[in-house]
C-alpha cells in the first residue's frame, strides 16, 4: 500500500477542476505506478495522472493563490517605444496573509481595477521583488478568476487586511483596514472635472482637468475632512464620497484607508459603530 501523503497539493489541484474522489485519483496514480514497473514515485505518478485533469505545470511550480482585493493602485503604463502595456500594483489578502502582486495588461487590469474587496483566484504567475517586498507577477498569460463570494470570510475578518492602528497606516504602504473615531468633522465644496471628479484649475477664462484637459462647465463636489483619532494619535483624514451618515462626530468608524503626504485618505467605510465615544456633558 502506497503512502498518498505525499501528493495531497497535487490532489488538491486536480479537485478544483474535476469531482474525481480521492479514492478514485489514488487508484488512477496507483494503476500508473504499477504500470511503469516501480520507476516513479507515488508524487511523480500523481503529477502525471493529473495532466489529464488540465493541471498546467505552473500550478506545480506556483499554487494557484487566492484572496480577495485589498487594493488597487492607479494605472500605470510600461516605458518604450513600441506598445504601452498598462499595469497596476495590487494586494490580495486571506486569512494569512497579504500577497503584493503586479498585473500587466489590459485585461488583468481591468479586473482588478473592478472587484475590489471580491475574492479572485490567480493562476501562472511567477514570483518577483517588488519595491522592498516580494511579490507576484501577473502577465497575459496568466489568469484571474472571480470566485465565488463565500470562497472567503468577508474583507473585515481577515486579519491581513487590518492595520493595528493609525499610525500604522501612515507608516507602511497600502490600503488597510482600520478602526478610528471621528473627533472633528468640516465639509467645502471644490469645482470637480464632470467625466473623473477630479479638481479642476480656471486657466485664464477656460476650466482644466488634471486628466481630461479642457473641459465645458464643472461640477460641484463636496469634499470631507476628518480628524480621525485611536491610541496611537489624531490624524487628518480626507474623503471624496458621500459619507455613510450625516454626522460622524464622536461616532467609531471602521474604515479602509491608505496615507499619502502626511495625510490618511479614506477610501471606503465599512460600518459606523453605535457606540457613544464621547461623553455627553
Ligand atoms: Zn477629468
Amino acid at each position: 500500500m502506497v503512502s498518498s501523503e505525499e501528493y495531497n497539493d497535487v490532489y488538491k489541484l486536480v479537485k478544483m477542476r474535476s469531482d474525481i474522489s480521492r479514492e478514485e485519483f489514488d487508484n488512477l496514480v496507483r494503476d500508473l505506478m504499477n504500470k511503469t514497473e516501480g520507476k516513479l514515485s507515488p508524487r511523480a505518478a500523481a503529477i502525471i495522472v493529473a495532466r489529464r485533469f488540465g493541471v498546467e505545470s505552473y500550478d506545480l511550480f506556483y499554487p494557484p493563490i487566492i484572496g480577495r482585493i485589498v487594493e488597487v493602485g492607479p494605472v500605470r503604463y510600461t516605458k518604450g517605444t513600441q506598445e504601452r502595456t498598462p499595469f497596476v500594483l495590487f494586494s490580495i489578502v486571506d486569512e494569512r496573509r497579504r500577497v503584493l502582486g503586479v498585473a500587466f495588461g489590459e485585461h488583468n487590469v481591468e479586473i482588478l481595477r473592478s472587484n475590489e474587496d471580491n475574492v479572485i483566484m490567480i493562476r501562472g504567475y511567477t514570483k518577483m521583488r517588488l519595491e522592498k517586498y516580494s511579490g507576484i507577477k501577473v502577465t497575459e498569460n496568466s489568469v484571474i478568476e472571480i470566485l465565488d463570494d463565500t470562497t472567503l470570510p468577508p474583507i473585515t475578518e481577515l486579519k491581513p487586511a487590518w492595520a493595528e492602528s493609525l499610525k500604522f497606516v501612515m507608516e507602511h504602504r497600502g490600503a488597510w483596514l482600520v478602526k478610528a473615531i471621528v473627533l472633528e468633522e468640516i465639509t467645502s465644496e471644490y469645482s470637480a472635472c464632470p467625466l473623473c471628479g477630479k479638481g479642476v484649475e480656471m486657466v485664464e477664462d477656460s476650466w482644466y482637468c488634471p486628466e481630461h484637459g479642457q473641459i465645458d462647465q464643472p461640477v460641484t463636489e463636496r469634499i470631507w475632512r476628518y480628524l480621525l483619532a485611536d491610541s496611537s494619535g489624531v490624524f487628518q483624514a480626507i474623503y471624496f464620497k458621500e459619507p455613510p451618515k450625516d454626522r460622524l462626530k464622536d461616532k467609531e468608524v471602521i474604515i479602509k484607508a491608505y496615507s499619502k503626504d502626511e495625510e490618511i485618505y479614506i477610501m471606503r467605510f465599512y460600518d459606523v459603530l453605535e457606540t457613544e465615544i464621547v461623553m455627553s456633558e
